[in-house]
């Protein structure tokens, strides 16, 4: 039971679940990801167009250690895909219902697999018609089933903040792979939250999610030396909240906060911060007059807007 309560935390969350399954599309090379996520039935329903998965692998998946990802020492030096541990669906088999229908190209037949309380139900090709291309389907219902406090915390307080939550991560994974369409449905009342098609740059993605008035005077930067890609972009003004704030390495978002506050005090320093609102459109310098007396006080710094995503070797960070 130690053990299960350790796993348990490393998926404590709704946004938490939804984001180890969308990583797990990603690293199947899915061009197109839909989220379903009912957050009063603790139900997430993810489908891909990723790889699938062979019918051998289907009755190993949702044991610990399964992984298709990594296989030696010398495999975890070079790991580029996000996963690599097989923690998260063997996690997910234990706190919930979960439900995995594949279909790999190389098979006639589409996969289905049951596990419930870290056992395995069924497991076979299915007749069900709900995947007939190469992709994946995972269902997971009652999360959380075996934790009823949390589900009354989530339920009764964390709700919308839960839902913004898993909204916020599928946006800021669609940012970094702008080539993937994403959707994402609250599936309570059939409406869409979250919707990117596929697109050659970030910017463009940020443009879909954000729209065009937030996107508009942003400044693109790109680098490279020693092996490390840097590149990205910036807002050429700065706002009042931290709101669309992105550092990523190797596609990963990074959450430490001293980068953030460094990228915030770099660009309050630089001629972009200094020359605060000057030159702006009339609308936006109002919008700066209005705010400028309470939030200017109480708030001196201003966030820049940025995404900045590094690219280097794995072997030169810790992937933990
Ligand atoms: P990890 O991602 O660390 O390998 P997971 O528990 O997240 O561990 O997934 C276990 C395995 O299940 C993966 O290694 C992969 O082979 C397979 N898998 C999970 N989701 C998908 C998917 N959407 N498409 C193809 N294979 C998948
Ligand atoms: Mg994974």
């Amino acid at each position: 039971s130690a053990i299960r309560k350790l796993r348990a935390s490393f998926i404590s969350t709704v946004a938490q679940c939804v984001v180890e399954l969308a990583q797990n599309s990603l690293d199947a090379l899915a061009t197109n990801i839909e989220i379903h996520v009912d957050m009063m039935k603790f139900f997430i329903q993810i489908i891909d167009n990723g790889t699938g998965i062979t019918p051998d692998d289907m009755e190993k998946i949702g044991q610990r250690y399964a992984t298709s990802k990594c296989h030696t020492l010398e495999d975890l030096a070079h790991v580029t895909t996000y996963g690599f541990r097989g923690e998260a669906l063997a996690t997910l088999a234990e706190i919930s219902t979960l439900e995995i229908i594949s279909k790999h190209p190389n098979c006639y037949d589409t996969y289905c697999t049951i596990l419930k309380g870290g056992k395995r139900l069924q497991c076979g090709p299915t007749r069900s018609s709900k995947r007939k291309k190469p992709g994946t389907i995972i269902i997971i219902r009652d999360l959380f089933y075996t934790y009823p406090v949390r589900r009354k915390y989530i339920s009764e307080n964390a709700f919308t903040n839960e839902l913004e939550n898993v909204k916020k991560s599928i946006e800021s994974l669609a940012l970094v792979h702008p080539q993937v369409t994403f959707t994402l449905v609250d599936a309570s009342n059939d409406i869409k939250i979250v919707t990117t098609r596929r697109t050659a740059t970030s910017i463009s993605t940020f443009r879909q999610l954000f729209g065009s008035s937030l996107a508009q005077n942003l400044e693109s930067v790109y680098a490279e030396e020693d092996n490390i890609k840097f590149e990205g972009f910036f807002s050429l003004r700065g706002f009042h909240t931290r709101q669309h704030q992105y550092f990523y390495v190797n596609k990963l978002l990074i959450s430490c906060n001293k980068i953030y506050k460094l990228i915030d005090e770099i660009f309050n320093q630089s001629s972009f911060g200094k020359k605060n609102y000057e030159g702006l459109p009339l609308e936006s310098r109002s919008e700066y007059l209005k705010y400028k007396k309470s939030f200017m006080t109480r708030y001196p710094e201003k966030y820049p807007i940025f995404f900045i995503h590094l690219t280097c070797p794995a072997t030169i960070y810790d992937k933990c």
